[in-house]
């Protein structure tokens, strides 16, 4: 072949990417694209965090491709149509992409199929995929734990460097590099650095130090324990195969990377989990709906600090603590009673990882609806989880300005009945205890 196009996904990077290495073996001309879809039109399932992401990381992968003697060509529209146009316009004899698992991402690839041009899928999204990790009966697993016994037996590929030279052909017609205004979005957070260049620096100094405490450290916000990849995974500026070569003598950081494939094949085996509970038994819980409640958490005026502490950080950053995660989804489904939808959809909107499998799995296993999810009636305290996970309060007094003359005691234990902590700052919204009891009935009555 002479010329070939490569279509740029959720894999912006030059590093070890699997379809970009293929085209560029396959053919002396590759056409690197990246296409922006109206995703408002279908969902809102994004918001201006991400999205500023996405912009900054195509910055830095088009500046990157230039260096090699390529050109990031940029279009806007359905990816079938834009890619069928790109292919006719410059005599393309293939489309190489990695395949991306999550139901748009498929739909996608099956509509590609009908413009009759070569495909040349390739994983890469994650080190196993689809049904590469199955039981013995052959049936995918429902439970993290013997999923993962099995993942970690199987052959993992090699890491491959960056390519030296791309050649893109001249006088194409590109967009200019997108910015917030192309979807109507202005910037509302202050985001972590986009691009494959600042994903590399935060590998190399994660694997410089904090992987070998993250065993210890990863629970606690304040302490910094964990590596800050995820929104690197997600956009693929980094590949899950070097994040695993380079940290995996963790073997707790292991766990997590195959958590997040564990969620790819929950979702890839059982697409529903978008719009049901996992588990059919709770399919018919009756959540109250997303009123007054449902601001109060978004905006971290609940009256429980470790939980406003989360939410404010979420709203200011994009980005919220794996244990935080827990606690702020555990509240809005158990002590809230609000569908953990509702939650999963604010998440997406608001980080800059979303990740619609990982949501999803992280909003089922925690309101206790999910594949091996927490039981429902392990219903987390948020007072005993601030005292465990952030003793000092360290992170609340970090994230809610109010409290930071309180002593931490104060902040691990519920005010008496009607009182407030401070002046300034709301009493609890509810009585935990007592919500925790109706969460109960509410799942008790579907059980
Ligand atoms: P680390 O602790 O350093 O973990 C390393 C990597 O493993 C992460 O970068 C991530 O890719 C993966 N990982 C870690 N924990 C999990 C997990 N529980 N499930 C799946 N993958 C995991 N993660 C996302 O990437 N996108 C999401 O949209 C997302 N939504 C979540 C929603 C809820 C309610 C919950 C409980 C968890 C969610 N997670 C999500 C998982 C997890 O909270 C984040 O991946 C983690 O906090 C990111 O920080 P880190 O990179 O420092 O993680």
């Amino acid at each position: 072949m002479k010329r070939v196009i490569h279509w740029f996904r959720r894999d912006l990077r030059l590093h070890d990417n699997t379809a970009l290495r293929a085209a560029l073996a396959a053919a002396p001309e590759v056409i690197p694209i990246y296409i922006l879809s109206g995703w408002q039109r279908y969902h809102h399932w994004t918001g201006s965090p991400r999205q500023q992401f996405l912009c900054g990381s195509l910055a830095v992968l088009a500046a990157n491709l230039e260096k090699r003697g390529g050109r990031l060509i940029v279009r806007q529209g359905a990816a079938d149509e834009e890619l069928g146009r790109l292919a006719a316009d410059t005599g393309a004899e293939a489309i190489f992409f990695n395949r991306d698992p999550d139901p748009f991402g498929r739909a996608m690839e099956e509509k590609l199929e009908k413009l009759g041009i070569p495909l040349r899928p390739f994983k890469d999204v994650a080190i196993h995929e689809r049904d590469e990790v199955l039981t013995a009966q052959g049936s995918p697993y429902r439970v993290f734990t013997p999923y993962s016994k099995a993942w970690r037996t199987l052959p993992k590929p090699e890491v491959h460097a960056a390519p030296r030279k791309i050649s893109t052909p001249g006088n194409l017609k590109s967009l200019p590099l997108p910015d917030l205004g192309v979807w109507g979005l202005k910037l509302d957070a202050e985001i972590i650095e986009p691009g494959e260049d600042a994903a590399r620096r935060r590998l190399e100094a994660f694997v410089r130090g904090p992987v070998h405490k993250y065993a210890e450290l990863r629970d606690f916000p304040a302490a910094a324990g964990a590596s800050r990849l995820s929104q690197d995974l997600r956009y693929g500026l980094l590949s899950p195969r070097e994040v695993f070569t380079r940290a995996g003598a963790s073997h707790a950081y292991v766990n997590e990377l195959i958590w997040r494939e564990f969620y790819m094949q929950v979702l890839w085996h059982w697409p529903r989990v978008l719009d049901a509970a996992f588990d059919p038994n709770y399919d018919g819980v009756k959540w109250f709906e997303p009123g007054r409640d449902f601001d109060a958490w978004r905006n971290g005026e609940t009256g429980f600090p470790i939980v406003d502490a989360a939410m404010r950080q979420l709203s200011a950053t994009g980005f919220m603590h794996n244990r935080l995660r827990m606690i702020a989804a555990m509240f809005l489904t158990k002590d809230l009673h609000i569908h953990w939808r509702e939650g999963e959809s604010w998440f997406m909107r608001r980080l800059v990882d979303g990740e619609i499998a990982s949501n999803n799995g992280g909003w089922q296993w925690s309101a206790g609806t999910g594949a091996d999810a927490a039981p429902y009636f392990r219903i987390q305290n948020p007072w005993t989880q601030s005292a465990r996970y952030d003793p000092k309060a360290e992170f609340i007094k970090q994230w809610v300005p109010e409290l930071r003359d309180i002593h931490p005691a104060q902040l691990c234990n519920a005010p008496k009945p009607g009182m407030r902590i401070c002046a300034h700052y709301p009493r609890p919204m509810v009585d935990h205890a007592k919500e925790r009891e109706a969460a109960l009935m509410m799942f008790r009555a579907k059980h």
